[in-house]
């Protein structure tokens, strides 16, 4: 018997990923470069379904049926290339490499386009939902070749997570798109992610609640539109008591947040693109301000305002609103990065499906996105999501409780920077001007870098060492 798919690298990822596809009745071959590994999920799952494990990348190649599909769940950079190196030579015209793995699109890129002149399809595929989400229904996003995924389609529907019947997972384009559109889920997962934090340390700080308390604000909220597997689980974080200390289990982990990568390439990519993504870079930099511990322990205790508690449960709900109004302009600058990668490298990304499979099986699934889809729905082309009808009214009926919620933090010390520069952003969208007039004055004087005019077409300098007069082309 021949398996329909093959995974190598059965770290977590790869072995939930392989028990997935056994458990939905396709035969599976399994290889790791330390065979312990492959033994063990045979000796613990094999019950699940038909696994062929196999000792050697020749076996292992060998037991799939053709065209092959090769899923390949190893650590990202180096490692995903020294396998490739090793498989590529084993496989013939028509086979699929799947890279299932964290990878930087820009590798995706360059690994498909080579293996492309062999004719190899390379499958550079975002895979979200950590752990568990592999084992019962992962978010898939492949990129490649549509005719690669003809072949792959229907096996990575068939083990992705299902919304109201849509599975999610949609082929999002060619070459790096798939891995292009994870990298900015999880970049918008890190600015959820931050938002939530805010708004936790609000509810603690300035409205003086504990976080048993908290975490019931948490339960209401995900009752209502901001229903997320983020706000349900943030909500499990905050009611957990540490079993040694009986201690609030947040108030005894280090506040040091850690980062594997995937939120800053979102940024650096975003700069490269020209799209501003302040709340995904805020989010970035709130974790690494989190871990200089030798510059925090620096300035600890110099001076600020005094904390002052806020009364009255009508903070809790204005937090709600300044949390909404964020988010939704988290998702707004992660929607205009893939717009504007989908632009440069000529993906032609359907956005709506992008929102349509991070329903389910993804960190961000959230009710919300459901919203997105709509927002797409009704203008594929929409510049921003924030002038969508739902949106702009939602931001529209916030932002009263979202400037008091971010006035509040300044006045009260309490650091904000996501609902800060998701604030300056709509205020900066909206306006009829803005400051930038100046920027070209100042550029224009120092560095003769012209300017334009509001009344005239042309470009236009200022003799500043001059008589003033100006000069214009
Ligand atoms: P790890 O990232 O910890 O990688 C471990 C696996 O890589 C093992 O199977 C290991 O083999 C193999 N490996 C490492 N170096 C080599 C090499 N040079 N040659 C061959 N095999 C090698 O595993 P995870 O399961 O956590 O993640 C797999 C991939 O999925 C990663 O790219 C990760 O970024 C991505 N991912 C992870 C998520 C998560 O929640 N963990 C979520 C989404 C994606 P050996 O056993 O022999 O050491």
């Amino acid at each position: 018997q021949k398996a329909r798919i093959g995974v190598t690298g059965l770290a977590v990822m790869g072995r939930n990923l392989a028990r997935n596809l056994a458990r939905h009745g396709h035969p599976v071959a399994v290889h790791n470069r330390t065979s312990a590994r492959t033994k063990a999920l045979v000796e613990e799952f094999g019950g699940e379904g038909t696994f062929l494990p196999a000792e050697t990348p020749e076996r292992f190649v060998e037991s799939l049926e053709r065209p092959r599909r090769l899923v390949v769940m190893v650590k990202a950079g180096g490692p995903t290339d020294a396998v490739i190196d090793e498989f590529a030579p084993l496989l013939e015209p028509g086979d699929m490499i799947v890279d299932g793995g964290n990878a930087n699109f820009a590798d995706t890129r360059r690994r498909e386009a080579a293996l492309r002149e062999r004719g190899i399809h390379f499958v550079g595929t975002g895979v979200s939902g950590g752990e568990e989400g592999a084992l019962l229904g992962p978010s898939i996003m492949p990129g490649g070749s549509a005719e690669s995924y003809e072949a792959l389609g229907p096996l990575l529907e068939d083990i992705s997570a299902k919304v109201d019947g849509t599975p999610c997972c949609v082929h999002v384009g060619p070459d790096g798109a798939g891995h292009f559109v994870k990298m900015v889920h999880n970049g918008i997962e890190y600015a959820d992610m931050q938002l939530i934090a805010e708004a936790y340390d609000l509810l603690r700080h300035a409205a003086g609640l504990a976080p048993a308390e908290i975490a019931e604000v948490f339960r209401t909220w995900n009752t209502g539109r901001l229903e997320s597997y983020l706000i349900e689980i943030t909500a499990e974080v905050l009611a957990h008591t540490d079993a040694s200390t009986g201690k609030p289990f947040v108030d005894v982990v280090l506040d040091q947040a850690e980062q594997k990568g995937t939120g800053r390439w979102t940024v650096q990519t975003a700069l490269d693109l020209g799209v501003p993504v302040g709340g995904i870079a805020e989010a970035v930099f709130a974790r690494s301000v989190s871990g200089h511990a030798a510059l925090r322990e620096a300035a600890r205790g110099l001076p600020g305002p005094s904390r002052t508690v806020m009364a009255g449960s009508g903070f809790a709900d204005a937090v709600e609103k300044a949390l909404y109004a964020s988010k939704i302009v988290a998702y707004a600058q992660g929607f205009h990065e893939i717009q504007a990668g989908s632009a440069e490298y000529g993906w032609n990304i359907d956005l709506g499906a992008m929102a349509t499979i991070w329903r389910g099986g993804c960190i961000i699934r959230a009710r919300f996105l459901d919203r997105i889809r709509a927002a797409y729905e009704a203008d594929p082309e929409t510049p921003t999501l924030l002038t969508d009808d739902h949106f702009a009214e939602a931001v529209g009926d916030a932002q009263g409780a979202w400037r008091e919620v971010v006035a509040a933090a300044a006045r009260i010390g309490v650091p904000a920077p996501g609902f800060s520069t998701a604030l300056a952003y709509y205020d900066s969208l909206r306006a009829d001007r803005l400051p930038a007039a100046l920027t070209q004055g100042q550029r224009d004087f120092f560095g003769a870098h012209t300017y334009r005019r509001t009344d005239r077409d042309g470009s236009f300098h200022t003799l500043w060492g001059g008589d003033r007069t100006e000069a214009g082309a």
